[in-house]
């Protein structure tokens, strides 16, 4: 770092650098690089690449696309009793989806911090979850976590998807994908829903960094400094309307329950899924399957940086962006030290 970013006001020293460096364990190579789909100049090659990969393949398209695949073909209501609003088929939905949650998360939970089946093999944050802090349901990170995504975040999630299905029932959707007709479509709309939710994320985060706004909601996802599995969807109530409304999308474009069911999947489970704490589940040192990302770590231990996720590059876009490095965190602190300056004066 040269002697001058060292004397720019809010800039870390070298000393500080190093207790910073000490908070974090496992940290991916620096600076981190986005997904290299939406980048200016195009890198088809490796866009290609990327979408083969372990880590959108393997990690998002194909699992989530098994869930979504369980849901409808094995624990899904005939369309046909969805067309009234009765409370049978809508506990049944409320059922196999906080079945679904208690799978992964818990899943998860079990076997990173109760069993802690790889130790701090890639964990992001030295720390432990949080006990005995009375900023969480009964001073305990993980039942206050669980509370909000169970009793919330469920819920709201059910209710996107018994919206969807009661219009599919009765007709009203403008279109409907018969993937028989429409394969191509039909894969292409899987494939584009991460990187619709990951431009959706972006505003309605920005939205949601609003003071009152955040006052009111936001704040109770950003409690958590540290994160584990039960922190992903562990939000205020008006946040999962807000988080969860990018399904809204569907009622525009030819789409199919299917897709309707895994973007649902891919927001509520991905959350649990991304916010585990750890980049990866390993087997014998080498990652098998890619969980969380630093980037968004990053933006729950600073708040004001990384408000989008790295499927789309919005954070570099609007200078937002923390690439972990410290010469990043420097820039970080320099514009909030101006941004609260004409306040100070
Ligand atoms: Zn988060
Ligand atoms: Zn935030």
């Amino acid at each position: 770092m040269s002697t001058d970013t060292r004397s720019a006001p809010g800039a870390p020293s070298e000393r500080s650098n190093a207790a910073y460096a000490a908070t974090w364990g496992w940290r991916p190579p620096l600076p981190l690089q986005g997904v290299p789909v939406f980048v200016w100049p195009p890198r088809p090659r490796e866009a290609l690449r990327y979408l083969v990969s372990l880590a959108f393949m393997g990690s998002v398209m194909v699992p989530f696309a098994l869930t979504a695949a369980l849901a409808w073909f094995y624990l899904q209501p005939p369309l046909e009793r969805c067309a009234e609003l009765r409370a049978d088929w809508i506990l049944y939905l409320f059922a196999r989806n906080l079945g679904l949650m208690l799978l992964v998360a818990g899943g998860l939970h079990l076997f990173f911090y109760t069993f802690r089946r790889q130790g701090t093999e890639r964990k992001f944050d030295r720390r432990d979850l949080e006990r005995g802090n009375r900023k969480f349901f009964a001073s305990n990170q993980v039942w206050d976590n669980m509370l909000y995504t169970c009793a919330s975040g469920v819920t709201v999630w059910t209710a996107y998807e018994v919206l969807f299905f009661w219009a599919y029932a009765n007709d009203w959707l403008p279109f409907y994908l018969d993937p028989a007709a429409h394969p191509v479509w039909f894969v292409l709309v899987f494939l584009a829903i991460p990187f619709w939710a990951s431009l959706h994320f972006y505003f309605i985060h920005r939205l949601l960094h609003w003071r009152p706004l955040y006052r009111i909601a936001h704040a109770v996802h950003h409690r958590n400094d540290n994160l584990g599995p039960w922190s992903g969807l562990s939000m205020h109530p008006i946040e999962h309307v807000i988080y969860l409304s990018s399904v809204l999308i569907h009622a525009l474009f030819l789409t199919h329950p299917l897709h309707i069911l895994f973007h649902m999947q891919w927001n509520a489970l991905g959350a649990a899924t991304s916010h585990t704490g750890f980049e990866s589940i390993t087997f014998r040192g080498r990652p098998v399957f890619i969980l969380g990302s630093f980037h968004h770590q990053l933006h729950h231990r600073h708040h004001d940086c990384n408000y989008g996720n790295p499927y789309m590059p919005w954070d570099r876009w609007f200078g937002s962006d923390h690439d972990g490095t410290p010469e990043a965190w420097a820039e970080i602190r320099r514009r909030r030290h101006e941004r609260l300056r004409p306040a100070r004066a």
